[in-house]
């Protein structure tokens, strides 16, 4: 048998392709439903995630599974507006002429924006084509120093750094080119007139995430279970190499079981990987506090609104701007959003009550129209590790899929800090770490 930690999308995958290769598994899940960072809330219609989810044009394994598990009719490609809040208005940017009228960038910065997305390196007045091919030497050059070397200041300030700030906050200086080379690769499909062509699913992830269950077999899931041990023996014919033996889970009564296993896939984060094998990993990750907000009316006329201004968070995601409120009841859906970089900040020191009223006021004092009776509740989740800091070096970090060369035998890794999951990670990428890690136990 092989025993998977975590019942996320990764360990979930994982269980699927081993079953279909004939294999028994067994997923134990800490929490009380699986899902992990792809878990949901009810809503007065459809489920809707905890955190803000979409998917990339670019995706293509979660779409063959969707196909796979039979639920592909319900993928839908959506238009994804985006708009930025400067100086108390937000500025559309979806299409080619808000971007022209966008009044913080000049034509010409607007002509270097669009040569780096579009990978042409034009400095020196000669466009050339090759420059950005090998992201990998780009891995030890700063993406600050890059954007200003290959943009112009204005790009910078009014593109670039806001949404730096959002994403890795005081870490940005140490995020590599490499990453955001990576990130424009990795964007998925415009739709010229109309903006960015971003995926759902009706009904929502938990459809792909309940279709994966019945796949596995909801028997072989044990929810409110969390692995504890490991414990290792002689490995077959390889005497000096001890391999992995049993696997002790302890469930939230205090009850413990041990199994015996022939492998196990670690599909949760590398602390968890450190506690149960010792091999640690050196990337550090950030933490997410998000609040699903449902309202009475809109609050928005985009999607995504990247806030480039003083606010206590880092984005405004008005989730019924991308999937319609009918859905929901007819409830608007928005999420407010922050990392945060260290436990010890202040976000990550209030407590749910304290960031609601934080982030309402936010609200206001960016939309004076805002009313907050409109508000019929709140909903906080917070995780202290939900998204890796990609610095430079980073890929000198990943944990590989099989750690025997780590001697570790019949140990595999499906989590985050996986290479699947850079430039970005992702339910796609979650799946891909689960498949690959599978692969290597077969
Ligand atoms: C704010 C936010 C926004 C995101 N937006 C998107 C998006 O738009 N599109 C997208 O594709 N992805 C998005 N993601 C990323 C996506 O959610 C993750 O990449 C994916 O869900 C990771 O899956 P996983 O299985 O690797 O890890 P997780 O979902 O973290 O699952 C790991 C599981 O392991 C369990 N576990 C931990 N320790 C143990 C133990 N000892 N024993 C048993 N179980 C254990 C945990 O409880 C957890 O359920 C977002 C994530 C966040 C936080």
């Amino acid at each position: 048998m092989i025993g998977i930690v975590g019942g996320g999308l990764a360990g979930l995958a994982a269980a699927h392709r081993l079953r279909e290769a004939g294999r028994e598994v067994r997923v134990f899940e800490a929490s009380e439903s699986v899902g992990g960072l792809a878990a949901t809330y009810e809503t007065a219609g459809d489920r809707i995630e905890a955190y803000y989810h979409h998917l990339s044009k670019s995706e293509e394994t979660i779409v063959e599974l969707a196909a796979e598990l039979g639920v592909d009719d319900r993928i839908e490609w959506r238009i994804g507006e985006n708009a930025y809040y400067v100086d108390g208005v937000a500025h559309p940017l979806d299409t080619p002429w808000e971007i022209a009228a966008y009044p913080h960038l000049s034509v010409y910065d607007k002509f270097r924006l669009a040569a780096l997305t579009l990978e042409v390196d034009v400095r020196g007045g000669r466009p050339r084509f090759d420059t950005y091919d090998d992201i990998e030497a780009f891995e030890d050059v700063p993406v600050t120093e890059f954007l200003l070397e290959h943009t112009t200041r204005g790009v910078y300030e009014y593109f670039f750094e806001p949404l730096l700030d959002a994403k890795f906050g005081d870490r940005k200086d140490d995020v590599s080119a490499a990453w955001l080379l990576g990130r424009i690769k990795f964007r998925g499909e415009r739709d010229l007139l109309r903006g960015e062509v971003l995926g759902y699913l009706d009904g929502g992830f938990a459809v792909l995430v309940e279709a994966l269950v019945e796949a596995v077999g909801r028997e072989r899931i044990d929810t409110g279970t969390a692995v504890t041990d490991l414990s290792f023996g002689p490995g077959e014919g390889r005497a000096s190499e001890p391999a992995v033996e049993s696997l002790t889970a302890g469930h939230r009564n205090g009850e413990t079981e041990t199994h015996d296993v022939d492998g196990v896939v670690v599909a949760a984060m590398p602390d968890v990987l450190e506690s149960l094998t010792g091999y640690a990993c050196d990337i550090d990750f950030q933490g997410s506090v998000c609040a699903l907000v449902s309202m009475r009316e809109p609050l928005l006329d985009t999607y995504w609104l990247n806030i480039a201004d003083d606010a206590p968070f880092g984005a405004l995601i008005e989730h019924t701007n991308f999937v319609p409120p009918a859905r929901y009841g007819g409830e608007h859906l928005l999420y407010v959003a922050s990392y945060v970089q260290d436990l010890d900040e202040e976000l990550w020191q209030r407590d749910d009550e304290a960031v609601e009223e934080l982030w309402l006021e936010g609200i206001e004092a960016l939309f004076p129209e805002f009313d907050r009776d409109a508000v019929t509740d709140v909903r906080v989740s917070r995780n202290p590790k939900t998204a890796p800091v990609y610095e430079r070096g980073y890929l000198d970090m990943v944990v590989p899929y099989d750690l025997a060369s780590a001697g570790l035998s019949g140990v595999y890794y499906a989590g985050m800090a996986s290479r699947a999951q850079y430039p970005e990670r992702s339910l796609d990428g979650a799946i891909e770490a689960g498949y690959a890690a599978a692969d290597r136990v077969l």
